[in-house]
């Protein structure tokens, strides 16, 4: 049963008084895990007792790296609550990098908003009146009306009737979240050059980035060097199931939006999206999805994992039951799920993403627990196998060993979610892949990295908030829901710099 979370660090509440402990350095973060107690569905808790809780589990107050930071008027840390299942918290603090000075919006030199961008954003939406079954209600699926590469009825088959022989072994692996310098090293040592797939080409994954704490320069280099970035909304919020279309695309189109703009990440390339705590909204977001021109969602959970389910399309009725949040009833042609195939753990429980798997006590067991889900997928029928962690749970000993053993067999490729789609859309075998274009790595016509990120400092619920980033301009606020232009509207603003 999942966990009741209930923030009441909200604009313009003063927390004076709470201490706070966070890492000396402005603009640093510490992160980790708590656990809740399981069985309840209303254990409801205030951002600060959360944060009590977690920094008495990890013992951070003895730690000398770490001085208490008394808070004042002015905001100076921040609790992000993000997912996980059942009855674990992934809580992350993290000091802003304050300035001496409170900046205002009239501070910024004028700037252009970019019109390119826009006209990009627009080109993406869909048209309902190009597809017939567009919003009726879901039929069953008919396989014989279903035709690759745009339509897939949800199955264990291999698609494009590929012999087992001939199909590859696809593994995705997906981090969600905030990037910024807590884990950015992380990602760049798992993903390092001298892992490669069989073509040659280094492996690469995909990042569901949520707005929060996120540090744009280092999306921007991930984004260069070939990973996938996707939207995973701008205020992670909870729960999804009652959110309306306006709330979805506020949150999962305006992510895409702050991606392009201060990533530098093409809008037609951010495909996809996850769910906050993959607590799915029913049609309000499929529709979204659709309208704006995503290509996938990866956040439903599938009930059976043996033999595991090949991703599908949302043209007829889901084929099989929501786990979490509400189900998407009508047709949405042409829109892919890349559904969460649940593991199995080491002592016989289901778990949807790695890090809610029960604990592993070493490497050993990190080792044993991936392998033995890997292996029910390649030795069945080959579906995706998906690995989704989030960085603060990442076992980083045992999985290394997992990656280089099964990146040593000849027909395992790790590769992006979109890329996994598009063998999907054109299935094609072993022997040919080497040639197969969309997993080359060659003309991926990737932005530059970010190396002299400028430090754009906004205000926001009467403090500040720093954003690293390439772009040409800075915001004149911290950008959020309905505000994710750089010139914010007048009602943004003004709330945004509100004294509180
Ligand atoms: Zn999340």
């Amino acid at each position: 049963m999942a966990l009741q979370i209930r923030l009441i660090l909200l604009c313009g509440l003063s927390i004076t008084g709470m201490s706070l402990y966070a890492e000396a350095a402005a603009g640093s973060l510490v992160g980790g895990a708590i656990r809740g107690k399981p069985g309840s569905n209303s254990v409801i808790k205030s951002s600060a007792e959360w944060v009590k809780e977690f920094l008495l589990q990890h013992k951070v107050a003895k730690d000398k790296t770490f001085v208490p930071v008394k808070t004042g008027a002015i905001i100076v840390g921040g609790a992000n609550v993000s997912t996980l299942a059942e009855d674990r918290i992934d809580i992350r603090l993290k000091v802003p990098i304050i300035q001496p000075v409170i900046v205002t919006p009239s501070s910024f030199a004028p700037h252009q908003e970019d019109d390119s961008l826009e006209r990009q954003l627009k080109a993406l939406e869909r048209n309902p009146l190009d597809y017939r079954s567009f919003g009726k209600v879901a039929q069953k699926c008919v396989e014989t009306a279903c035709k690759l590469p745009n339509c897939l009825c949800g199955s264990d088959a291999i698609p494009g009737s590929i012999p087992l022989e001939e199909t590859p072994q696809i593994v995705m692996i997906t981090f969600d979240d905030s990037v910024n310098g807590m884990n950015y090293q992380l990602y760049q040592s798992l993903f390092n050059n001298d892992r490669r797939n069989p073509n040659g080409c280094p492996i690469r994954g995909t990042f569901y980035v949520s707005h929060e704490w996120t540090d744009y320069n280092l999306v921007q280099n991930l984004y260069s060097a070939g990973h996938e970035i996707a939207s995973h909304s701008i205020s992670h919020p909870f729960p999804g199931k009652n959110f309306t279309q306006q709330d979805w695309t506020d949150e999962i189109a305006g992510q895409r939006e702050l991606l392009a703009r201060y990533a530098a990440v093409r809008p037609e390339d951010v495909r996809g999206m996850r769910a906050p705590f993959l607590q799915t909204g029913g049609s309000n977001q499929f529709e979204m999805l659709w309208r704006k021109g995503f290509t996938y969602d990866s956040s439903m959970i599938v009930s059976s994992n043996n033999p595991p389910m090949w991703p599908y399309t949302l043209d007829y009725a889901l084929p099989h039951t929501c786990n979490l949040g509400a189900c998407p009833t009508k047709s949405y042609p042409g829109l892919w799920e890349m559904p969460l195939v649940p593991w199995s753990d080491l002592v016989g429980q289901r778990c949807s993403m790695a890090d809610a798997c029960h604990k592993q006590a070493n490497a050993n067991e990190v080792y044993r627990l991936l392998m033995s889900n890997f292996k029910r997928h390649y030795q069945s029928n080959k579906a995706p196998f998906g690995i989704y962690y989030h960085a603060a749970w990442f076992p980083a000993n045992g999985f290394s060993k997992f990656l280089d053993a099964i990146l040593d067999m000849p027909d395992v490729w790790v590769l992006t979610t979109s890329q996994a789609l598009q063998w999907i859309q054109k299935p094609t075998p072993l022997a040919k892949l080497n040639k197969f274009q969309p997993w080359s790595c060659t003309n991926m016509k990737r932005p530059s990295p970010c190396v002299a990120p400028k430090l754009c400092t906004t205000c926001y619920c009467g403090g500040l908030r720093g954003i690293t980033t390439c772009a040409a301009s800075c915001p004149d606020s911290y950008p959020w829901m309905k505000n994710t232009t750089l010139i914010a509207p007048a009602a943004a603003n003004a709330k945004s710099c509100k004294k509180t």
